[in-house]
C-alpha cells in the first residue's frame, strides 16, 4: 500500500490565530453549515450541497463501467437486523435507537406536565423496532442474504445513507448524522480483495484529482472497552482496514475521507450468506464520507467555491 502513500510534511494549513475564529466558526460564518445548538448536527447551505451532489455524481461516474446494482435505504433500519449485525459488540456507544411513545392519555398529561415543568419527559418512552443506520451498508446483507447464493461473479451494490453516531464533536469533520455513499462487493476473498485494491487506486486518483493531499494508512475502527483494543489490534495486523486521510482540522491528526474494509466472513456467516460453490462468502467495501470530502475542498481551495481552482471544478462540474 506503500506506493499510494505521500507524506504531509508539505502541506500547509493555515492555522486559525489563537483565540481566532476556529474553521467550524468560519464554516457558520460563510452560511456554509448552519448551527442546531447540537454539536455534530448541522444544515448546509445550498453551497455545500451542490459540493455534496457533484461528489455524489463523480463517484458514480467512477464506478459506472461496473454495473453496480443501486439500492437506497431509509437512515432507519430493523432493530433485530442491526442486533443480530454485531454493531453492538463493537460500538455500543455510537449506537442511536429510536424511542416512542407508547401509553394512554393520562401518560401524554404526564408528558406535558413534565415538559412545562422542565423535568424529564422520557420516561415513558419505549424502544421500537427501529435503530439508526450506523453506516451505510448494515442493512444491505439480510436483503442480499434473502436472495440466496451468490452467482459466481458474486455482487455489487451501489449506497448511500445518512448515518447517525453518537460521537459529538467540535470537529466539523465528525458529525452525529452525515452522509455516507459506499460500493459493497460481495464474493471471494479473491473478487473482493481486487475490488477493494481497485477502488485504493480509483480513490486515490478521485482525490488527487480534487487537489487534496492525501496518504493511504492503515486503520482500525474505534472498538468499544477493552476486549475492543485486541480487534483493534487484529483489524490492524491483518490489513482489513485502510483510510484515505486528509489533513482538515490539523496536519497531525488527518482526517478519513475514504475507507476500504475487509470483512473477510464477518457478515457472510452472520447472514449465512454464501458464494456460488456453497462456501461462505466474502465482503469488502469502500465507504465515501460526502460531508468529510466537501469540508476537505473547503479547507484547501477556500470558502468561495467559485475561486476554486479551474482543474477541481472541472473534475466536480465538468
Ligand atoms: P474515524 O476513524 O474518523 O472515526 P471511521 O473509521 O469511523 O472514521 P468508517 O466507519 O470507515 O469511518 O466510515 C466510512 C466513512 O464515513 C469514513 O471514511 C468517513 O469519511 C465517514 N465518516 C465516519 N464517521 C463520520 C462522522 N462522524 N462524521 C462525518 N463523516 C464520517
Ligand atoms: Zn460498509
Ligand atoms: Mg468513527
Amino acid at each position: 500500500m506503500e506506493s499510494f502513500s505521500s507524506p504531509h510534511s508539505d502541506v500547509l494549513l493555515e492555522d486559525a490565530p489563537a483565540g481566532g475564529p476556529t474553521f467550524l466558526d468560519r464554516l457558520f460564518d460563510h452560511g456554509l453549515l448552519i448551527r442546531t445548538g447540537v454539536d455534530g448536527l448541522y444544515g448546509r447551505s445550498g453551497a455545500f450541497e451542490s459540493v455534496v451532489d457533484a461528489l455524489d455524481r463523480l463517484i458514480t461516474r467512477i464506478g459506472a463501467a461496473d454495473g453496480a446494482e443501486v439500492m437506497r435505504f431509509p437512515p432507519g433500519m430493523s432493530r433485530p437486523a442491526f442486533e443480530r449485525s454485531g454493531y453492538l459488540k463493537g460500538f455500543p456507544n455510537l449506537a442511536g435507537t429510536v424511542h416512542s411513545f407508547c401509553g394512554d392519555s393520562a401518560g401524554h398529561a404526564e408528558i406535558l406536565a413534565c415538559v412545562e415543568a422542565g423535568q424529564d419527559w422520557t420516561g415513558q418512552q419505549e424502544a421500537t423496532d427501529v435503530v439508526l443506520t450506523p453506516a451505510a451498508c448494515y442493512p444491505l446483507y439480510p436483503v442480499a442474504a434473502a436472495r440466496g447464493p451468490l452467482p459466481a461473479e458474486g455482487r455489487l451494490f451501489d449506497l448511500q445513507s445518512y448515518c447517525f453516531r453518537r460521537e459529538p464533536s467540535l470537529e466539523p469533520t465528525r458529525m452525529q448524522l452525515f452522509r455516507m455513499r459506499e460500493y459493497v462487493r460481495m464474493g471471494s476473498p479473491e473478487q473482493v480483495l481486487a475490488f477493494r485494491e481497485s477502488w485504493l487506486e480509483r480513490g486515490t486518483a478521485m482525490m488527487r484529482d480534487l487537489g487534496l493531499p492525501l496518504a493511504i494508512d492503515a486503520a482500525n475502527d474505534p472498538f468499544f472497552g477493552r476486549a475492543g483494543r485486541m480487534l483493534a489490534n487484529n483489524q490492524r495486523a491483518q490489513g482489513l482496514k485502510f483510510e484515505l486521510n486528509v489533513p482538515v482540522n490539523s496536519v497531525e491528526k488527518p482526517t478519513a475521507c475514504l475507507s476500504f474494509n475487509y470483512h473477510q466472513d464477518h457478515f457472510g456467516s452472520t447472514w449465512e450468506l454464501r458464494q456460488a460453490d456453497g462456501g461462505v462468502a466474502h465482503t469488502a467495501c469502500v465507504g465515501f464520507g460526502l460531508e468529510r470530502i466537501t469540508l476537505a475542498l473547503l479547507r484547501h481551495h477556500g470558502l468561495d467555491l467559485a475561486a476554486w481552482p479551474e482543474a477541481v471544478r472541472t473534475a466536480l462540474w465538468g
